[in-house]
């Protein structure tokens, strides 16, 4: 990974800092630990930023951990999504990767540690009667009635239980704590359960697996994790996190949990509980759906890595939880790619100019540049002919006071062009525009006036006659609200929010021809329009372009009128 930018100061890296001085470590070890039930998100970007980009500053090493220890909801599929997803990221796990089911049977005879020191039992009671038995935040548990089985039963039942013997939900092996403790999590925690399903890596071998409190600090142990980092939901597990520790493990430095806010976006939902609704409901085309804030979708959107990373780097980490506003994500790409992408002409709603002054045989190659941010990207050049194309909107032919560009009897400049007056409008018999006839004035190439007169509005075009044909598909925020989920309290579910046009399909663009060989991925400027990125969906015949993000914000100045 070339990322050579330090983790701006945060309270974690701290802690490490301190450790490493202090010398209660001799180095850094974190993990990313996702369960792979889903795509990853942004929310996910933040973790593996964090983690991989803390074990690289300190010069130590961070796992990729899969976390599959329930295997009903988990999948192959998801795993090597997940890999290449932290892949593109830019980061890099090296030959640590490693996969909780291998621990398996270490976390099985650690298991049985517990239940020979009579610190676990087999428990009877049914998942109702364990949850009714916990108590509750005001009343303290009841201890279960197989709580005080010998160390001979336990061992006997707990074999037993492995070797397929008792059906789902008739046992478990909880954890013997303390059913009065304040904590919820320390009234003794199931720690195994009974699942006859097979698992994509173990297969049949198991029917009895971990809890994720159980396995997580263990496995953290196992492969010598020093810092575990995770957000904030886990807080009131890391006593329990400690307990499993320090019953079970002798060996220096212990692995510590740290928690951190997990990041919220605006206009979205960041849950893959949520995602895969909206994925299997069909409201989106797939986890990689360019409107899905996963990182397959991101991707497909046209996001670069740098611009995930930087903006991972701009929201902090802290310790209570806010909603960062997506505009910053936003904000993060236009930086990017304002610097690096290429400059294209694009007409998306097209309307025909013809230029009745230009000869109609004659063309010509005008010089355009290719990013004014960085000359050192040269110019390029583009045909210009006497029928070409504008956008629609930029032409009005009865214009408010406020619109400046094209209207009846006015001149304007075409970008890199000449100044074209506009001196007729055509109409088809139902009075709906079809062309506009120009003017252009041939002293003004390149688009100054030798005369010095002055034009309020630059329009790019596209010469028709050389238009590449192109869908291309414009996105917009998945949710109307800033939080759809403000209302589930109400019993309003989020999806009712869903921004309805969010997708819109214009499938009659025009093209400069420079745009005829692109690959699957490149991502361009459209003058005035935005960022846009070539589709998967393209064919060779016919390119299909994502909107990544216009070039303003409209929807700040939306949210400043409404105050919100
Ligand atoms: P979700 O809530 O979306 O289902 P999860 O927490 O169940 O996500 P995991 O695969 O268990 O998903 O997550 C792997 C790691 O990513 C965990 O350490 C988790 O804390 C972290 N993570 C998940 N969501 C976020 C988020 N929104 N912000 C920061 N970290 C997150
Ligand atoms: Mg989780």
């Amino acid at each position: 990974m070339k990322n050579t930018i330090e983790v701006p100061t945060n309270f974690i890296k701290n802690i490490i800092i301190e450790d490493l001085k202090e010398k209660r470590v001799s180095s850094v070890v974190t993990r990313f630990p996702p369960e792979p039930n889903g795509y990853l998100h942004i929310g996910h970007a933040k973790s593996i930023w964090l983690n991989f980009s803390l074990a690289q500053e300190f010069g130590g090493r961070c796992h990729l951990r899969f976390d599959d220890t329930n295997p009903v909801k988990e999948d192959e599929t998801y795993v090597e999504a997940i890999k290449e997803d932290v892949k593109w990221l830019g980061y890099c796990w090296g030959e640590h990767l490693y996969f909780a089911s291998d621990y398996f049977e270490k976390l099985f005879e650690f298991a049985v540690t517990l239940i020979k020191k009579k610190k676990a039992y087999v428990c009877d009671l049914s998942p109702e009667e364990i949850k009714k038995y916990r108590g509750t935040l005001t009343e303290p548990g009841i201890p279960s009635p197989y709580r005080d089985r010998s160390v001979e039963e336990n061992l006997d039942l707990f074999y037993r239980m492995r070797n397929g013997e008792f059906e789902e939900g008739s046992k478990v092996l909880r954890a013997k704590i303390d059913m009065s403790s304040p904590n919820l999590n320390m009234r003794d925690p199931v720690i195994y359960r009974i699942i006859k399903k097979p698992h994509h890596r173990t297969k049949d071998k198991w029917c009895i697996y971990p809890t994720y409190d159980f396995a997580h600090c263990l496995s953290d142990a196992i492969e010598g994790i020093t810092h575990s980092l995770c957000s904030q939901e886990f807080e009131d597990h890391r006593p329990l996190y400690e307990w499993f520790i320090n019953e079970l493990i002798d060996t220096e430095p212990k692995p510590k949990q740290i928690e951190f806010a997990r990041l919220n976006l605006t206009y979205t939902v960041l849950s893959k509980r949520k995602l895969i609704q909206l994925v299997q409901e069909g409201y989106v085309s797939g986890w990689d759906d360019p409107r899905m804030p996963t990182l397959a979708g991101l991707r497909r959107r046209g996001y670069t890595p740098e611009s995930i990373r930087r903006f991972c780097e701009l929201i902090g980490v802290g310790k209570s939880e806010s909603m960062v506003d997506i505009a910053m994500l936003e904000y993060c790409i236009r930086e990017d790619l304002n610097k690096r992408a290429l400059r294209k002409m694009a007409v998306l709603n097209p309307l025909k100019v013809v230029i009745v002054n230009y000869d109609e045989d004659k063309e010509e190659m005008l010089e355009a540049i290719n990013n004014p941010e960085d000359m050192s990207q040269g110019t390029r050049l583009v045909p210009f002919c006497r029928e070409i194309y504008i956008e629609r909107e930029d032409f009005m032919e009865e214009p408010p006071k406020k619109f400046f560009r094209l209207a009846p009897g006015r001149e304007v400049r075409l970008r890199y062009a000449y100044f074209i007056k506009c001196v007729d409008v055509i109409k088809d018999e139902n009075g709906n525009i079809v062309e506009i006839h120009c003017t252009y004035d041939p002293e003004t190439k390149g688009g100054n006036a030798p005369d010095g007169r002055k034009v309020k509005a630059t329009l790019h075009w596209v010469s028709a006659r050389h238009a590449i044909d192109a869908e291309v598909r414009m996105y917009d925020r998945l949710f109307v609200k800033p939080d759809p989920t403000e209302d589930e309290k109400k019993g309003i579910d989020f999806k009712e929010y869903i921004n309805p046009d969010s997708l819109v399909v214009l499938n009659n663009c025009k093209l400069e021809p420079s745009l005829k060989d692109v690959k699957l991925g490149e991502r361009f400027q459209f003058e005035r329009k935005g960022y846009f990125c070539v589709d998967k969906d393209s064919t060779n015949e016919r390119p299909i372009f994502n909107l990544i993000v216009p070039l303003r914000d409209k929807w700040s100045k939306h949210a400043k009128k409404t105050n919100k």
